[in-house]
């Protein structure tokens, strides 16, 4: 029996998974799913729970059931990639021929005192419920401050307007227009959107520190009753803590075959593996839809085929639900199209 666990069933752990259910598998294969939850998070959605504008239920997947997969609820504690074993909590310790790493990423607090005590995030379902505990239960006119004004930062922002038209929302932003990596239509359509949704956004924004009930930037202190951190991310502690070679973002370097050099038992998918890509949901799936091929031709004795190059289709960003920014066909685009095509990529997604 060739044991191949996949940990995290995220963008990048399911997709390898379901691809690799879609193939003909030899029986003698047994796969193994550890998750902490027991269902898929559409973490690209994770704004909507922010802002109270979904229901949980929408924002979560089943699993596929399989008698080829074995799912293993839990959170895990550390990889043993020495005796090439799982420890988790509340189950035995789950040994591996093959394995994935497909655990995501955490914020980042760039060591910026406070950040970790006193703020919100969105990156875990866990802590995104909170975030919306919290801002849902703002008393009329409450503030908000969003740090980063990145694309989730932005959709935070706008998502929590759109459910909240009496809270003060200030976006931070560290850089002099919103959304730095993007084209500068797409940065005026966004800017002009906050300006007419009384969003206030300050630029050049440098965060000296974070207290209960505060934000200090610049050396200006605001009294704030919710912060909420978009600010950076990095990849998940647990691999960040392995004995693997990082780039300075400290995400594991791969091979072509996102094979670990010094393991080529190990794969590595989505934000916590090195590329020249920023990381995001679309490249996850990509990588994994690319590792499902090469799992598949060495599960089966075969010599993989070099993955090509990734190519990525560009990003869809809403401003709430009516209005949004992307690149289509290489050009940029504002406005209801892209947004009514986000929701169309993400129906398509959870059909699928
Ligand atoms: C608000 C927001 C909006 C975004 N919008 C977009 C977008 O529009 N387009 C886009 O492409 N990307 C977007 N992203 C980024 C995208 O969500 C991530 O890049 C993507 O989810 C990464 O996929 P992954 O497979 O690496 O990890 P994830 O999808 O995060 O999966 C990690 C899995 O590991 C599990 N896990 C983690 N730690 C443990 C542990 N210790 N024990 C057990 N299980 C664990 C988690 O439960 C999770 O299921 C957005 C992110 C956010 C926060």
């Amino acid at each position: 029996m060739k044991r191949l666990a996949i940990l995290g069933g995220g963008y990048g752990g399911l997709r390898i998974l379901l691809d690799l259910l879609e193939k003909q598998l030899p029986e003698d294969i047994e796969i193994t799913i550890i998750d902490r939850n027991p269902y898929h998070s559409v973490k690209t959605e994770f704004y909507t729970i922010a802002a109270g504008t979904s229901a949980e239920r929408d924002v979560r997947m089943d699993f596929p059931q399989d008698e080829r997969v074995r799912y293993v609820y839990g959170e895990i504690q550390q990889i043993d990639t020495s005796n090439e074993q799982i420890h988790l909590t509340g189950h035995d310790p789950v040994p591996y021929d093959y394995l994935v790493i497909a655990l995501g990423c955490e914020d980042n607090y760039h060591g910026v005192p406070g950040a970790a005590e006193f703020t919100e995030s969105v990156q875990t379902f866990r802590r995104v419920r909170h975030t919306g505990m919290a801002v849902g239960n703002l008393p009329a006119y409450g503030k908000v401050t969003i740090v980063g004004a990145g694309l989730s930062g932005i959709e935070v922002a706008a998502e929590i307007r759109e459910s909240r038209s009496d809270l003060n929302i200030r976006v931070l932003d560290r850089g002099a227009t919103v959304l730095k990596a993007f084209d500068p239509k797409i940065q005026e359509h966004v800017t002009d959107w906050f300006r007419s949704n009384d969003v206030d956004v300050f630029h050049n924004s440098s965060v000296e520190y974070v207290e209960h009930g505060g934000v200090c930037n610049n050396g200006v202190c605001y009294i704030n009753d919710v912060t909420i951190w978009t600010a950076g991310v990095q990849p998940n502690q647990l691999a960040r803590d392995l004995p693997f070679e990082k780039d300075n973002q400290d995400k594991i370097v791969v091979n072509d075959y996102f094979q670990v050099p010094a393991q080529k038992n190990v794969y590595i998918v989505g934000d916590c593996a090195s590329s020249v890509h920023s990381p995001s949901g679309q490249l996850a799936g990509q990588q994994g839809e690319q590792i499902a091929e090469v799992l598949l031709a060495v599960l089966t004795g075969g010599r993989p085929k070099r993955p090509k190059e990734i190519k990525l289709k560009g990003t869809l960003g809403s401003l709430g639900k009516t209005d949004g920014f992307g690149n289509m066909m290489q050009k940029p685009v504002t406005g209801y199209l892209p947004r009514m095509l986000k929701s169309g990529v993400l129906w398509l997604n959870k059909r699928h």
